[in-house]
């Protein structure tokens, strides 16, 4: 497994930082946002570190279909049918934390476009 040193998302991988982890794979860990935008908001992030999904896409794009299963795993264990995925990818659009995530985000009418 490849980490970053000072990457929040990888500290929480190795559990060095507390999260409240929902759901893991050999591949992918998810847990719930620190500051959560709808009823469902969690992070399905690999483990790998890659700093956005662009770059993940690179590195190994079977990643995607591994995150889309979590993600939904997680929205219909937890009741939600109907659910949003985000990649935030660039800080141009929003990103934060660059450490690839994919937002789970359910729980709420959502507008579309997005803001
Ligand atoms: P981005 O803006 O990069 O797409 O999303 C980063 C997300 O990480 C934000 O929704 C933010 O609330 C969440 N986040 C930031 N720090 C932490 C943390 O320490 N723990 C958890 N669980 N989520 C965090
Ligand atoms: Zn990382």
């Amino acid at each position: 497994m490849t980490a970053a040193p000072d990457c929040l998302f990888c500290k929480i991988v190795a559990g060095d930082i507390p999260a409240e982890v929902v759901h893991t794979t050999e591949r992918t860990v998810a847990f719930r946002d620190i500051n959560p935008q709808a009823p469902l908001h969690v992070l399905v992030v690999p483990r790998d570190h890659e700093p956005n999904a662009a770059a993940s896409a690179g590195a190994d794009a079977t990643m995607f279909a591994e995150i889309a299963t979590t993600a939904r795993a997680v929205a219909t264990g937890e009741g939600y049918d109907d659910y949003r995925l985000v990649f935030n990818t660039g800080a141009g659009v929003g990103q934060t934390v660059f450490h690839t995530h994919c937002h789970v985000l359910a729980g709420r009418p959502m507008t579309w476009p997005p803001g």
